[in-house]
């Protein structure tokens, strides 16, 4: 219709050429358009076990509580993120899942004449707030996919390079969505140690508590020899929380400070908090989401080269296959099996799969299949 371009004229010029997240397709979406029941999504990096059964009961308790408005301070769950993580209560702001964060960030820090670094291969969200704030990009290249440790991995040189007098923020995520690599403790410290000083480093730690390399940094506990972090985290991996939308960023409380200015007074909902503070106290969920988790990993990872493809190391819930061709009729006939899996040609990377880990069962189910969806004529 002539109006789109009559209407296009009139967003502001970051919204203009912005194109929409992409979510991984929803089952309802799957068994409404293919007719298939049964759907097994590995597709959007969701924990298999589960919501934790202490959030259930929490958000049961809080249930009668709904014609309230929430704490918009978050006062209860902030008090035991402080306590967890080491830091002041002032230094965390609470979102509605981290990418509220990581959207709050860019609105508070960026204009039009500033500028935000990210690597080639990041997670989108990054480019997409920066867009809409009206900056500019400046796009790192990740290492090559001959990496022997980290292929297709941030190249902290490379980032480094992009800073500049107009770098405001610099958005990191470790591990690294969609290829699951990640930088170790003195990789990040070079990165924080060359930062100009009018910049901020943003971790995005959506898969911390899955990782457990030794030379992983704790990007909480570098706050305090860099006040120009802001670290985040988040419920929806492998807390199980996804569906009720809840993260936090740890700061420098006078970062916290301007992005509460920014940040709606109810960003997140009554039962989000108290959930999220239950699943807090359930340490032994989260260690079983990982033993699960590096059980399916190794599963996966053996399972798919066997098959011949390659198989990046990941650290996260989710491992990157390379087909070595475009993935989409392969993509089409997984959906036709009833399993959704995440094409991340939005990510620069038209020839790759990524895949969720799942239970034991749902791993095998994919790996069976998996074989006559790669036949030619798929
Ligand atoms: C999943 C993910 C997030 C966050 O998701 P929320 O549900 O909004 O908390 C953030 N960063 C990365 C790299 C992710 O993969």
């Amino acid at each position: 219709m002539a109006d789109n371009s009559r209407f296009s004229a009139l967003a502001a010029p970051g919204v203009r050429g912005l194109q929409p997240y992409v979510p991984g397709k929803a089952i309802e979406e799957l068994e409404r358009e293919y007719g298939v029941s049964n759907t097994l999504k590995l597709a959007s990096n969701e924990n298999s076990l589960g919501p934790p059964a202490a959030a259930l009961a929490a958000i049961r308790d809080a249930l009668a509580t709904l014609n309230l408005y929430p704490d918009g301070a978050g006062h209860a769950l902030k008090l035991r993120l402080a306590e967890r993580h080491g830091v002041a209560p002032e230094q965390i702001t609470l979102g509605n899942g981290s990418n509220d964060l990581l959207v709050l960030l860019a609105e508070t820090f960026l204009t039009p004449q500033l500028e935000a670094v990210y690597d080639q291969h990041a997670f989108v969200i990054y480019a997409l707030a920066v867009q809409e704030a009206g900056a500019t990009g400046r796009v790192a290249a990740s290492r090559p996919a001959a990496d022997p440790a980290q292929p297709l991995g941030h190249d902290p040189q490379a980032i480094a390079a992009c800073y500049g007098p107009n770098t405001r923020l610099v958005y990191i995520a470790n591990p690294n969505n969609p290829t699951g690599t990640w930088l170790d403790d003195g990789a990040v410290r070079s990165l924080l140690d060359q930062l100009p000083s009018d910049a901020l480093l943003v971790l995005d730690e959506a898969y911390a508590e899955y990782v457990t390399e030794a030379a992983y940094p704790d990007g909480v506990r570098l706050l305090a020899d860099y006040p120009n972090l802001v670290v985040t985290r988040t419920f929806s991996k492998a807390f199980a929380l996804a569906g009720l939308r809840i993260g936090y960023a740890v700061s420098h409380p006078a970062v916290a400070e301007l992005i509460n200015r920014v940040r709606q007074p109810f960003n997140t909902s009554t039962l989000a908090q108290a959930a999220a503070l239950a699943a807090l106290d359930d340490d032994e969920f989260i260690a079983r989401s990982r033993v699960l988790n590096a059980a399916g990993l190794d599963q996966l990872t053996v399972g798919l080269r066997a098959l011949g493809l390659t198989v990046l190391p990941s650290v996260g819930n989710f491992v990157l296959t390379d087909l070595g061709r475009p993935v989409q009729p392969v993509y089409e006939a997984l959906l036709r099996e009833g399993i959704i899996v995440r094409p991340v040609a939005n990510y620069g990377l038209p020839n790759h799969l990524r895949i969720t880990v799942g239970l034991a069962e749902q791993n095998e189910r994919l790996l069976a299949v998996l074989p006559r969806c790669l036949e030619p004529g798929q």
